[in-house]
């Protein structure tokens, strides 16, 4: 079967308006393996649909070729709803301005019903497993309801996404390196993805506490297979990853290009599009534990100057910015040090310099799993 593309209807929010998903699908429907794509659900991270609008005319023309082995779907722009955000000629789009919050949190957990659903249709079989795995989360999802513009569009992508063996939930960090979440389970399966992409960081985390969009397709295969005995094998067969294309500011055709043939080589050696990706151009760094990755944050609002740029080598106590305070009345006391607690690569920093208490300043990635960081791992 050909290439399809459909328009999928959110449910509208006011009188008279009324956003819709695209979706490009390529291949038979139900064909292995399956991949699932999307760009932006953090809408302000434009990176990832311009490199998606690349990797389409490149699938396109696959199809042509009659290359598409498994099925590809792929969500150009998964989030019209914050595309829409302009306040005062800003672009926002993290969060939903109706009090729903980060689109990029509190998916709906596949795993709580999922033990319930497959008693006594789980038995020796991986593959027969993780098939009655995917029936029940597709069950679970079907009988979820929306209610709002944006639970239409949480259902419709889960929906999408949920049987796929590979899910790439495609953003950016504000000022960074390429880098990658996954969870652990998925390391160093994952190299061929990272090492692709030249990512210069793979953080790992089982539950980061945000119920992000990876993790709602990654973790019900986990959880569930550590409650049953080895009589009973569960593969995590769904490799979930979110993938960190750069910075805000990066939106480049340069980087754009090279990035989805980066993918398009991917999906080649996954299988679900024939042709031979060649060898990986390049060993990728080691993974890190997410709570080995230290985040700075602001100790009081100011100005942040940076003394160092992504990619540099830090050691403990090491200058990473100076906080300044435009209104200090002796300005020759106006700025505070802010050094890193853990040895580790600079991955990110913030775009913006004017910051609050508490903002995220950077992530250093280290390799000891640090106290301070417990419980919730994500920035926010
Ligand atoms: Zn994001």
């Amino acid at each position: 079967m050909g290439k399809s593309v459909q328009r999928i209807p959110l449910i509208s929010s006011s009188p008279g308006s009324a956003r819709h998903l695209l979706l490009h699908r390529y291949g038979s429907p139900g064909a292995r393996p399956k991949a699932y794509l999307q760009a932006s659900l953090h809408a302000d991270e434009v990176p990832a649909m311009l490199a998606q609008h690349h990797l389409a005319r490149m699938l396109d023309a696959a199809e042509a070729r009659g290359e598409i082995r498994g099925e590809i779907l792929l969500v150009p722009a998964a989030n019209p709803i914050g595309l829409a955000q302009y306040l005062n000629f800003d672009h926002v789009g993290r969060y939903e301005l109706g009090g729903g919050g980060n689109f990029n949190r509190n998916w709906p957990d596949l795993s709580a019903s999922l033990a319930d659903r497959v008693r006594g249709k789980l038995g020796p079989d991986p593959a027969r497993n993780v098939a009655a795995v995917r029936q029940a989360m597709g069950a679970a999802i079907a009988e979820m309801t929306a209610t709002s513009e944006l639970s239409s569009l949480r259902l419709a992508l889960a929906a999408l996404a949920y049987d796929a063996d590979i899910v790439l939930d495609i953003h950016c960090d504000s000022d960074s390196l390429l880098h990658l979440f996954l969870i652990p389970q998925h390391w160093p399966e994952a190299r061929d993805l990272a090492a692709e992409l030249g990512s210069a960081a793979q953080l790992l985390a089982e539950d980061s506490g945000g119920r992000s969009f990876d993790e709602t397709f990654s973790t019900p295969f986990v959880k569930l297979a550590a409650t049953l005995g080895p009589e009973t094998p569960l593969p995590a067969a769904c490799l979930a990853a979110t993938v960190e294309l750069r910075g805000q500011a990066d939106v480049f055709d340069e980087l754009a290009e090279p990035d989805a043939r980066a993918l398009f080589r991917f999906l080649q050696r996954r299988g679900v599009v024939a042709g031979d990706p060649g060898p990986l151009p390049r060993p990728p760094s080691e993974a890190t534990p997410l709570e080995a990755c230290e985040v700075v944050r602001a100790p009081a609002a100011g100005i942040v100057a940076y003394k160092r740029v992504p990619g540099a080598r830090m050691k403990t106590g090491e200058l990473l910015a100076e906080l300044v305070d435009p209104m200090a009345e002796n300005p020759a006391r106006a700025r505070t040090p802010i050094r890193v607690s853990t040895d580790g690569l600079l991955l990110s920093r913030a775009l913006h310099k004017l910051v609050r208490p508490g903002d995220s300043l950077a992530k250093i990635v280290g390799t000891k799993p640090l106290a301070s960081r417990q419980g919730y791992l994500l920035e926010d």
